[in-house]
């Protein structure tokens, strides 16, 4: 791929000269536009095929698309051979958090995301309920309400525009604190107006976390009194659900009631199934959705996964059933149930802290006192007992890998799997765990492959199924280049188009596009991105199908994909041929329905 800059000069000539020698050909003037990406596979990001075309860009919109555009760009991208599509636009992110530190966003746009969505698990920037004359950023960077945020965004400037829920957990923090306890009916009348003032302010959904606290502590009643005001204004209600293990039917059960009861879309966050026993609930999970919309095309998904061993073989022929099954229901089109999505990140791996493995209780307090109780004879047999039954859970000690040991003298430990490094070490596994969180101080990090690759392939390819990361942002250089994050904040997007299209064919490259922009842009009511086409934003990520991949590994996560060649964001070049931009153009999406 090559990128020329013209002079405007010679493009003014070339039109005089032109004109001069044959008149009734060309145009009376020939227009220049800021960027043209010229001969790439444009995809619409409406699940369409690609078809060549050049994209021009002008004023940060899309001004032209079409075969062999005449007009010259001041800046021309060839994409022969690339695939062009609109900007990944990241359902759930957590990228914001470390936005403020790091503006230039790298592990996002070089996977090519233009837009995160934040305020996700029920948490989010704003409102703080904090009655200061605080106008922009607090301690934290969290906001008094939704405009001081756009406001700071402003300012900040980073590097991918940034959309973001209002988080119900962020609410009930507001007004009723961390305690566990129902709200009475003024809590829930004061708590459903700051979701319909942040909503008035732009939020693109309400987001809950009810494995976290003090999101856990919210009943159905009073989520559904909160989801209200999301119904006129049909933006959705994301959800990481109360369970995604043992209950995770419950769980989705509790979701679609809850947005039964609002009468509002639901967005079911990084659907999972969790442990090994779980896994066979794909199915049932799938129907209650399926029956949740009012028997809309889910199913038929669900159903060609148990055809014939032959067809389960070959990608292929599951993708083209995939495609023929997701006869997608046009926008505002009236249904008897309610529109049901969900998002899912490309990894069969959770990471977390290992003392995450320990019962709750057992980890009252400090790190001093969880340390102790692994020892109280009081305490330690029955931590022992809960502790191995979770890891059964998730299938057993080689399910368990280390990963960011803080005491060097268990440096080796690093990246092994726990039941073979504890045999190896002739160790119990419970008490390699014990040893290592004891000498770490409780600072070590695991990696649990609980979730099935079958069941991801099915997730991802499902009509109403999401790409996204569940990721933060980061760096190879900088502030944000620490800690040992999960890779899915640097691989995400080219995973999904590298493993999940190109190698295990579970999905069509239009399709996975699709998921990528047009479908998560009309899920949180952004009317002019996620689409190539005149008029809309100019956000748009090139490709090569045939080499992008993920690099970044549990291991080594600090490294940036392959195959991204360029990504634009509001019609500036922030990468090329792996160099970043120092100009960075992304904005606040402040949501209006
Ligand atoms: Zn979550």
């Amino acid at each position: 791929m090559t990128i020329s800059r013209r002079s405007f000069v010679l493009g003014a000539g070339t039109t005089l000269a032109v004109l001069a020698g044959t008149p009734r050909l060309v145009l009376p003037w020939r227009r220049r536009y800021a960027l043209v990406i010229r001969g790439g596979t444009v995809f619409d990001g409406l699940g369409g095929p690609g078809v060549e075309a050049d994209v021009a860009i002008e004023n940060g919109r899309i001004a032209a698309l079409g075969r062999k555009l005449r007009d010259e760009g001041a800046i021309e991208i060839d994409a022969r051979g690339m695939a062009v599509a609109p900007g990944f636009i990241d359902i759930h992110s957590h990228g914001d958090g470390s936005l403020w530190e790091d503006p230039r966003a790298e592990s996002l746009v070089r996977q090519g995301v233009t837009t995160i969505v934040v305020g996700q698990d029920g948490s989010s920037r704003a409102p703080t309920g904090a009655s200061s004359a605080a106008d922009g950023d607090e301690e934290g960077h969290r906001f008094q309400n939704f405009g001081a945020l756009w406001q700071s965004l402003q300012s900040l400037r980073p590097a991918v525009n940034v959309a973001s829920m209002v988080g119900l957990g962020s609410i009930r923090g507001i007004v009723i604190g961390n305690v566990n306890r129902p709200a009475t009916a003024d809590e829930i009348a004061r708590m459903t107006q700051l979701v319909e003032q942040a909503l008035a302010d732009g939020a693109c959904g309400a987001s809950s976390g009810l494995e976290y606290t003090p999101g856990a502590f919210a009943t159905r009643d009073e989520l559904i009194a909160l989801c209200k005001p999301l119904a006129a204004r049909r933006l959705a209600y994301a959800t990481h659900m109360r369970n995604e293990d043992d209950h995770v039917l419950e769980a989705v059960d509790e979701s679609i009631a809850v947005a039964s009861g609002a009468n509002c879309p639901l967005q079911i966050s990084h659907l999972k199934t969790e442990g090994p026993r779980n896994w066979g609930k794909l199915d049932e999970i799938f129907a209650h959705i399926h029956r949740a919309r009012g028997g809309l095309d889910a199913e038929k998904t669900a159903e060609s996964h148990k055809e014939s061993p032959r067809a389960s073989k070959h990608g292929s022929s599951r993708a083209a059933r995939s495609r023929a099954a997701s006869k997608r229901v046009p926008e505002g089109e009236a249904t008897p149930g309610i529109d049901v999505a969900f998002d899912r990140y490309p990894y069969i791996a959770y990471q977390t802290g290992l003392s995450n493995l320990f019962p709750v209780w057992s980890r009252a307090g400090s790190i001093e006192d969880f340390l102790k109780r692994l020892d109280d004879p009081a305490t330690a047999e029955k931590i022992r007992e809960e502790t191995v039954a979770k890891v059964a859970l998730i299938g057993g000690w080689d399910n368990v890998e280390i990963s960011g040991v803080a005491n060097y003298a268990d440096a080796a430990a690093d990246g092994k799997r726990l039941g073979s490094f504890a045999k190896l070490n002739r160790m119990e596994p419970y008490s390699m765990a014990v040893g290592l969180l004891q000498r770490g101080k409780g600072n070590v990090g695991m990696v649990g492959f609980a979730m099935s690759e079958q069941n991801l392939d099915r997730i991802l390819a499902h009509p109403r199924g999401m790409v996204c990361s569940d990721g933060g942002a980061y760096a190879t250089d900088g502030p944000t280049h620490k800690g040992h994050p999960h890779p899915r904040g640097l691989g995400s997007f080219p995973r999904v188009l590298g493993r999940y299209v190109r190698e295990r064919k579970a999905l069509t490259l239009a399709d996975a596009i699709h998921k990528m922009s047009a479908f998560p842009a009309s899920r949180i009511g952004l009317a002019d991105r996620g689409r190539l086409a005149p008029e809309m934003a100019a956000d748009v990520v090139v490709f090569d199908p045939s080499t992008v991949d993920d690099k970044a590994t549990y291991e080594n996560p600090f490294q940036y994909p392959v195959g991204i060649k360029a990504v634009v964001v509001n019609g500036v070049v922030a990468l090329r041929e792996n160099q970043r931009s120092t100009e960075r153009s992304g904005e606040g999406l402040p949501v209006r329905t």
